[in-house]
């Protein structure tokens, strides 16, 4: 292992696709895989803090927003949270502005990359939970990250806007940032009772073929009821489907890398 994070982008532009979900449960599941891990919420809702039961008040002055902004350093701006080895940087709703405020300022697509190289070093790997749009915001993540993992929801419309999303991805491959790859695409909430799921499932591998992880995250209502309880479903309850899933698709990522080692 190099001696600064592999950082990954949770990215595509569609709300309620599983991104929070999936940087909140794969972080934890890399940590207790013994791995230091940073994870930096990059959504003005602020879900991933949420998820940690990261309270507002703590959050206020030190977050991903004063970041951007050269207010806070990202050392400064790193909580501990209750998963031993995983930390996180929280949001909070200021960070909508940051796509108006920062539009005229000078390598503005390289803010986060340029913050984050503080603390690279101290972690093994950086999640970054993307903001629902393509806008400035996911672009400053795609610039500061090695790979993006790309959740897509077991739909009807799951294929629609994946086209665009790999066009921006290309776009910053090409112009910002040359050495960022797709990692993956991973299946989340799939249903097996419903057969519509695996059709979708199958129209995508067809599609994507090696992109796709073979690990699928379930529908499971447990990853729906763990952000309430401010914790990650793997804490909430390690053996519901939907914890094992997310334990089954941190082996694969960690096999990936090992095979590109
Ligand atoms: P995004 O970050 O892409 O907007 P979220 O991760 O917040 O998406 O997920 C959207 C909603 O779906 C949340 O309420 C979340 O708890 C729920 N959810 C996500 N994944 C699953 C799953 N596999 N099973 C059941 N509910 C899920
Ligand atoms: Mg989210």
């Amino acid at each position: 292992m190099t001696n600064t994070a592999r950082i990954i982008a949770i990215a595509n532009q569609k709300g309620g696709v599983g991104k929070t979900t999936t940087s909140v449960n794969l972080a934890t599941a890399m940590a207790a895989c013994g791995r230091r891990v940073l994870l930096v919420d990059f959504d003005p809702q602020g879900n991933a803090s949420t998820g940690f039961g990261v309270d507002l008040d703590a959050r206020r002055d030190k977050n991903s927003y004063r970041l951007l902004t050269g207010e806070v350093d990202a050392s400064e701006a790193c909580y501990k949270t209750d998963v031993s080895g995983l930390d996180i940087l929280p949001a909070i709703v200021d960070l909508s502005a940051a796509e108006i405020e920062l539009a005229d300022v000078d390598a503005r697509e390289f803010r986060l990359q340029t913050a984050l190289q503080m603390v690279a070093r101290h972690y093994d790997y950086i999640f970054i939970d993307c903001p629902p749009s393509l806008g400035l915001l996911t672009i400053n993540a795609l610039c500061a990250a090695d790979c993006v993992i790309v959740p897509l929801q077991c739909e009807f419309y799951a294929l629609e806007g994946l086209s665009q999303l790999m066009r921006t991805i290309e776009m910053v491959q090409q112009g910002l940032n040359q050495n960022l790859i797709v990692q993956g695409i991973v299946l989340t909430m799939f249903d097996s009772r419903n057969k519509l799921s695996e059709m979708v499932a199958n129209d995508v591998r067809a599609h994507f073929r090696n992109l796709v992880y073979h690990t699928v995250i379930p529908r499971n209502v447990r990853i729906s009821e763990a952000p309430s309880f401010g914790q990650p479903v793997l804490i909430y309850d390690l053996k519901c489907s939907g914890s094992q899933a997310y334990v089954a698709l941190a082996a694969e990522l960690l096999s990936q890398e090992k095979e590109a080692a």
